[in-house]
């Protein structure tokens, strides 16, 4: 490489103001010390993502962008949710920087290790995935259910990176084939090894949120869970129908016994069975009715094809762009 890349770093925020000026002196420390060490070039620069905040978020993004050259702002229309954000920010990047590096505004993956995505990057990896080493900073409850949901997610044939969240590095080029997947229900983690190219691991350890609380409490991260599981994996439909065969096959042994039993005249009928039956099949019935729909439900979201976000304005030097 005989030019210096511009990297972007893109930090998609929702009511971060207690987290924000601490998030944006460090980073913008980070970028000083990467064009410092010519790692990167001069060009490179912060856009941060107001995900329709409810608190000052956006005035803080704002009025830094007027102050710091260094940082832009990119504010949504509305909540679109963590996922459509990241997505924004990096669709707006495109063309627009050699590489961008993406990062929660809390600061809980170590930026530090951005360098070390960097000097990937010169080695000609096109993506550099962040990959946590520990995450003893977080709760037993966040940890066992994440490490469940990774495992349950690669059992199922789900090509992800065990104990990667979104912060990775992705070139230029990656960025533009992420661009070609037009699907709604966004899960980037499992979008982004769809993307090819030669991916390398930078490993660190997970550290605590600096201010704030988690913007995903128990239901989004279900929801979230949900949306990977059946954005990528057929295996529950599968599941149902395996289950569905089972107790297909069940049901020839049991009236092959009803028979036998009318044969040899002892035919007080079991209530018991019968209720047990009709609650236990009917429940089976009904979750898997539900599992179906929530794949159809994903067919009539995607045929529709509505925009995943609205961009309210995108601010450089305090001045509105485009
Ligand atoms: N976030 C967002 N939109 C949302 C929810 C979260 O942009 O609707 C951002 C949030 O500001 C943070 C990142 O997504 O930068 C991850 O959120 P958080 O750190 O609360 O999640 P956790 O680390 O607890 O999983
Ligand atoms: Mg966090």
């Amino acid at each position: 490489m005989n030019k210096l890349p511009v990297l972007s770093i893109v930090i998609p925020c929702y009511n971060e103001e207690e987290v924000l000026t601490e998030t944006m002196k460090q980073l913008n420390r980070l970028l000083q010390d990467l064009m410092g060490e010519r790692l990167i070039s001069d060009e490179s620069y912060l856009l941060f993502v107001d995900d329709g905040s409810k608190d000052n978020t956006w005035e803080m993004i704002n009025k830094e962008s007027e102050m710091n050259p260094f940082v832009q702002g990119l504010k949504l229309a509305k909540n679109a949710g963590h996922q459509n954000a990241l997505w924004a920010g990096l669709m707006s990047v495109i063309d627009k920087c050699d590489c961008s590096v993406s990062i929660d505004a809390d600061l809980q993956d170590d930026h530090n290790v951005i360098r070390d995505f960097i000097l990937k990057y010169w080695d000609g990896y096109d993506i550099v995935y962040g990959v946590r080493k520990s995450r003893t900073k977080d709760t037993i409850f966040k940890r066992q259910t994440a490490k469940a949901f990774y495992q349950m997610m690669i059992k199922m044939g789900v090509n992800i990176v065990d104990d990667h969240a979104d912060f990775r590095l992705m070139s230029n080029r990656a960025m533009k084939n992420l661009q070609q997947f037009k699907e709604v229900n966004l899960f980037l983690r499992g979008l982004v090894p769809l993307v090819g190219f030669k991916s390398a691991k930078v490993y660190y350890h997970r550290l605590e949120r600096m201010a704030g609380e988690s913007k995903y409490p128990l239901k989004k991260m279900l929801a979230f869970s949900m949306d990977g599981i059946t954005s990528f994996s057929v295996t529950p439909i599968r599941l149902v129908t395996t289950t569905g065969i089972i107790f297909a096959f069940l049901s020839v042994l049991a009236a092959l016994y009803a028979v036998i039993s009318k044969l040899s005249g002892n035919t007080v009928s079991g209530w018991t069975s019968i209720i047990l039956s009709v609650w236990f099949i009917g429940g089976i019935q009904l979750m898997s009715i539900g599992l179906i729909g929530e794949y159809i439900g994903k067919i009539y979201k995607e045929t529709k094809q509505r925009p995943r976000y609205f961009i309210d304005k995108h601010v450089v030097n305090g001045q509105k762009k485009d």
